[in-house]
């Protein structure tokens, strides 16, 4: 006999709760209230049985931002069906990858995307395909007209996979995170209280929906308490100008707060209702938080996490949020910091950071070789490399891949991007390393100039780093370009860096 663990049982307590409340509001779609919202994923549900689909069979879903698409996700949720979000951008060759490690029983997609993929459909003999439009149109919504509001939650154990997140990976193929209804379930109720959330609260929500920052971080808190999203298509800076007065609170990405300090229409004034802005996903800049703080009256709340574990740490709601550092575990989660052999280090010692917890994934789909490699013993081995201060506060110093190895002295790019940021003439720098004849790596940096057309010198630049750091560190070249390349999500693309640049000394 089953347990009925089911992640949707949670959500529904909020979602039942708040039946007459706005759900979705905003410009980009027609408003839709929580009763409305229930209404839709149980006849999504009904649907997914009309076409036969059993509990663990997949969804692929690469889909416009819309209501409907977030319906979609929690029709699969209650039906016990795994949802695979997709990124929009991956190409055919991705997707080929996708739909044969996943084998799913239904795509949804965009009506122009699915004369682009026909082809793929044949080949890997897809029976079922849906069109979702960017306004929420298409045979998926067409298909909805004749079934039922009622349906029965799929009992489902906490270690049932509910989705599967394909992560970015720098080298090889993508690998498809499994997280269980349990991890949802004790991450979301973990943020949820940890951040306060109210129930007159108003979140814009201007993530894309195939990231666990806009799938399950913005989503999930704002459906547990029943508060009202403010859903857009897209980040567009204006727009959430206009909406900050009537929200509450922000989810986003570095790139959002460095956008809005660009508009000068950014001042406390328009930030008085605002009680919570959220970063993460990527660094945000120490000078960001500065500067974001002193333009709206708010001091940026910034969390880190990752696909395969939720978010891991976060700094206080009500304490001091301390910039360049990412805060305290979450309470649920069990860490340490230890060396590439899986030593754990002393105390404040860099290292990577290994964690376990109800919140960390059951392993990579279909891929157990790759999920024995990244456990040591039932700890996930991040990556990331981190530093824990005396009080418990953690700081990402790094990624291990970002480790560079010159002439067998370690070095940290993180350590090297803080100095540059904060010559005044640069704006960011990302440092990596390239391979060296005599070396074995050089480290060289890429900056965005402050002001581009200036008289910037690289060698006078390369003397005064001499003076802060060890020269071992030191860059050995300094290119300009006039952005760092970044992917949706706000990470700069260190690969992208090192593929144009590896030849520099070879
Ligand atoms: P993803 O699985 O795409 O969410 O990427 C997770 C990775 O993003 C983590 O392993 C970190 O390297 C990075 N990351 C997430 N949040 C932060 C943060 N606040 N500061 C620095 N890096 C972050």
């Amino acid at each position: 006999m089953r347990t009925n663990a089911n992640f949707f049982l949670s959500l529904q307590q909020g979602i039942q709760a708040s039946h007459s409340k706005l759900c979705i509001s905003g410009p980009d779609f027609p408003e839709l209230t929580y009763l409305e919202l229930e209404q839709l994923t149980a006849q999504t549900a009904n649907l997914l049985k009309k076409l036969d689909l059993k509990a663990g069979a997949r969804v692929l879903a690469q889909t416009p931002k819309t209501p409907l698409a977030i319906a979609l996700y929690l029709a699969c949720l209650r039906a016990g069906v795994i949802y695979v979000p997709l990124n929009n951008g991956y190409t055919i060759d991705e997707l080929d990858y996708f739909i044969e490690d996943t084998e799913p029983e239904l795509f949804v997609c965009s009506p122009a995307q699915r004369e682009k993929l026909e082809g793929l459909f044949n080949k890997h003999n897809i029976s079922s395909v849906l069109e979702l439009d960017e306004a929420g149109h298409g045979s998926l919504l067409d298909s909805l007209k004749d079934l039922t509001h009622e349906h029965e939650v799929e009992p489902v154990d906490t270690d049932d996979v509910a989705v599967i997140i394909y992560t970015s990976g720098t080298t090889g193929k993508p690998k498809g995170a499994m997280l269980s209804h349990g991890n949802l379930d004790n991450n979301s109720r973990s943020l949820y209280s940890l951040w306060g959330w109210q129930k007159d609260d108003v979140l814009i929500h201007a993530l894309p929906i195939f990231h666990i920052h806009g799938l399950f971080v913005a989503l999930h808190a704002a459906l547990l308490g029943g508060s009202c999203m403010l859903f857009l298509s897209r980040f567009d800076t204006k727009q959430l100008i206009t909406l900050l007065p009537q929200a509450t609170v922000l989810m986003g990405v570095p790139t959002f707060y460095t956008r809005l300090l660009k508009d000068d229409a950014l001042a406390p004034a328009l930030c008085n209702n605002m009680r919570l802005f959220v970063s993460g996903s990527a660094p945000l800049l120490e000078e960001t938080f500065k500067e974001f703080s002193e333009r709206s009256g708010h001091q940026i709340l910034e969390r880190y996490g990752m696909s395969e574990t939720g978010i891991l740490a976060s700094n206080p709601l009500n304490n001091e949020r301390i910039p360049g550092t990412v805060g305290f575990a979450l309470p649920d989660v069990t860490y340490r910091v230890c060396d590439d052999e899986g030593n754990v280090l002393s105390h404040g010692s860099i290292g990577t950071l290994q964690v376990k917890g109800p919140n960390v994934f059951k392993g990579y789909w279909r891929n157990p070789e790759k999920t024995k490699q990244e456990f040591k013993q039932d700890y996930f081995i991040t990556g990331d490399l981190v530093n824990e201060a005396d009080d418990g506060r953690i700081s990402i110093v790094g990624r291990n891949k970002d480790l560079i190895i010159s002439g067998g002295f370690n070095v940290y790019p993180k350590e090297i991007e803080l100095v540059m940021d904060d010559f005044e003439t640069i704006v960011e720098s990302a440092v990596v390393g390239v391979s060296h004849p005599d070396f074995g790596e050089a480290v060289i940096a890429i900056v965005v100039l402050s002001d581009p057309g200036g008289d910037f010198n690289e060698q006078k630049m390369i003397n005064m780093l001499k003076d802060q750091l060890a020269s071992y560190k030191v860059p050995k070249k300094i290119i300009i370009q006039n952005e760092l390349p970044r992917n949706t999500m706000g990470k700069v693309q260190k690969n992208l860096l090192r593929e144009e640049y590896g030849k520099l000394f070879i």
